[in-house]
């Protein structure tokens, strides 16, 4: 860093272009109380106005200096507070999400075995995936097409918590029943628990969104779309009466999409419930699924349980995670 040497005539300018700024920014905080917050210079004002009062000083609060660092420190500490809200909960809960993934896994995350702890960088990549559910849920929004961005899907006997993802006016169907017939009528809910569908339940249909890697966007079938995906969109028709809905893809390194409608299969609704209710069986127990994989395997590769699965086993760094897909 060069430094420079003001002389004395140098400085007393510098110190007075400063006062001057701090009478400029003094005077429009109190002409932005005085007109109530309405107007400065004839200019409308935003609804949140910031003054050098305001000043957050990120070095110290991160204490780092990098923006890398900053933002991976903000990434990571909200995760943990986020996770160990979720250790604090009593109950024994199953997560939709757990559909189709390794039951020793889903009895550790009911029981809230602490999780290894997700890098930053690790993090990212998470945040891009909701990000892509954002982007989405506000096209459908824009389109004029959506119901709900997301339902709430609850069922206390199965110890189910979660949400599904969108909700849309059927566009695949042109035949439906008439309102009056009630037995074809469903209820559902959004993520505050309010009523925000009443109807026939071939009227809407289910979006679930999902971002992959290109590696495995290419290698997707073209009639069949990923088997624990598919379970994962069976078990949100069990818990919300629709019948069916979309899975709908996109790459993430090239925003590509594909998409397979899905019709309810009770079948596969049969064999998600059978195992859900093997783990929560278990979990009430406080026992654990048995290891069915090797360390080897991808699901254990990038398993938040790893650690404590599999403690001799040799750790697998992030650069691995762009070798196989994970966190869709
Ligand atoms: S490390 Fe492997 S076997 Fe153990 S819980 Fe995770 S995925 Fe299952």
């Amino acid at each position: 860093m060069s430094h420079v040497n003001f002389d004395t005539s140098q400085k007393e300018t510098i110190e007075k272009r400063k006062e001057e700024m701090r009478h400029k920014r003094e005077a429009a905080a109190n002409l932005f109380h005085e007109n109530d917050g309405k107007e400065i210079h004839g200019r409308k004002m935003a609804d949140v106005v910031y003054f050098n009062k305001d000043y957050v000083n990120a070095k110290e609060k991160f204490n780092a200096t990098s923006l890398t660092k900053m933002v991976e420190e903000h990434l990571e500490n909200d995760y943990k507070k986020r996770q160990e809200l979720r250790e604090t909960k009593e109950e024994i809960r199953y997560y939709p999400s757990s559909v189709g993934r390794c039951l020793r896994e889903t009895t550790y995350r009911m029981l809230k075995y602490p999780a290894t702890p997700k890098s930053g960088t690790n993090l990212q990549v998470l945040e891009n995936g909701n990000s892509f559910h954002q982007r989405m849920e506000d096209t459908l929004a824009d389109m004029g097409i959506m119901i709900a961005p997301e339902l709430s899907l609850k069922d206390e006997s199965l110890c189910i918590y979660g949400r599904s993802d969108a909700i849309v006016w059927n566009f695949l169907d042109d035949a439906f029943e008439e309102e009056e017939d009630t037995s074809n009528q469903i209820e559902l809910y959004n993520t505050k628990d309010e009523v925000i569908y009443v109807g026939p339940k071939n009227r809407v249909l289910l979006v679930d969104f999902k971002s992959i890697q290109d590696k495995s966007f290419n290698k997707l079938p073209k009639k069949k779309p990923k088997k624990e995906h598919e379970m994962q969109l069976q078990l949100y028709f069990y818990l919300t009466g629709i019948n069916k809905g979309i899975l709908y893809y996109e790459n993430k390194n090239n925003q590509q999409t594909t998409e397979y409608v899905i019709e309810r299969n009770d079948k596969i609704i049969s064999d998600v419930l059978e195992e859900i209710r093997y783990c929560v069986d278990l979990a009430k127990q406080r026992e654990l699924a048995p290891r069915l994989l090797k360390p080897t395997d991808v699901q254990c590769r990038y398993c938040d349980f790893r650690e404590i699965c599999w403690p001799n086993a040799a750790p697998f760094t992030f650069e691995d995670l762009f070798i196989e897909e994970v966190n869709e």
